[in-house]
């Protein structure tokens, strides 16, 4: 069976890039021109476009970054800076947005238990440098809560997401997904780790996964 395309009929990445390429570099400078091409692959493959089904109808490139800075036109808000070049890389899943969010819910209370434990619980000698959640793991926290929150309540958390703010997606407070979450956080064992043992937990941890234990 042969390999299937990168995407569309584009064989592999540099096909693609050579392809945009082409249609930007010889544009002028802060000049509005449109490329469906482009307009495609941004609502299908951009990391926060393809949530929305956000489609860029005109674009331009300035001098504010080099070699340019590449701005989309939307339909409902107007132009906005949007990065062609990282949709080329496949852009992270609903999943793993919510699970980066979810991880820095973790942030705050870990650093206060580091506080709390600066020397190392598991050989009680070196100085504590990182927190790990031991009983459960962080995933299979993750895995809990997601088991028990339907794909509706995902999206709604996802609908929050505001790109016109700098900061990283947070899921607010009040959503039911983070309510379920903190629930179960407030209940599992954090640990305080130097950074040679929690080494060892990481790799006892990839080990465990390859043999299947977990
Ligand atoms: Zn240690």
């Amino acid at each position: 069976m042969s390999k299937p395309p990168f995407w569309r009929t584009y064989q592999n990445q540099k096909d693609l890039v050579d392809a945009i390429r082409s249609i930007v570099n010889p544009q002028p400078f802060d000049t509005e021109f449109s490329a469906p091409l482009i307009s495609d692959f941004i609502l299908e493959r951009h990391y926060f476009c393809r949530h929305r089904s956000l489609r860029p109808t005109a674009f331009k490139k300035t001098r504010e970054d080099s070699p340019y800075r590449f701005y989309g036109e939307f339909q409902s808000f107007g132009w906005h800076p949007v990065s062609w070049r990282k949709c080329v890389q496949l852009p992270p899943s609903a999943r793993d947005i919510l699970c980066r969010a979810l991880r820095d819910r973790t942030l705050v209370s870990k650093s206060n238990y580091r506080r709390r434990h600066p020397i190392c619980e598991a050989c009680g000698q070196s100085p504590a440098v990182e927190v790990h959640h031991a009983e459960p793991t962080f995933n299979a926290l993750v895995e809990s809560v997601l088991a028990v929150t339907t794909l509706a309540e995902q999206e709604s958390a996802l609908a929050t997401w505001d790109w016109f703010r700098t900061e990283a997606f947070s899921i607010p407070d009040t959503h039911v997904l983070a309510v379920r979450f903190d629930q179960l956080h407030a209940r599992a064992r954090l640990q305080a780790l130097c950074r040679c043992c929690h080494n060892l937990t990481k790799s006892s941890t990839t080990e465990a996964k390859r043999s299947g234990e977990s």
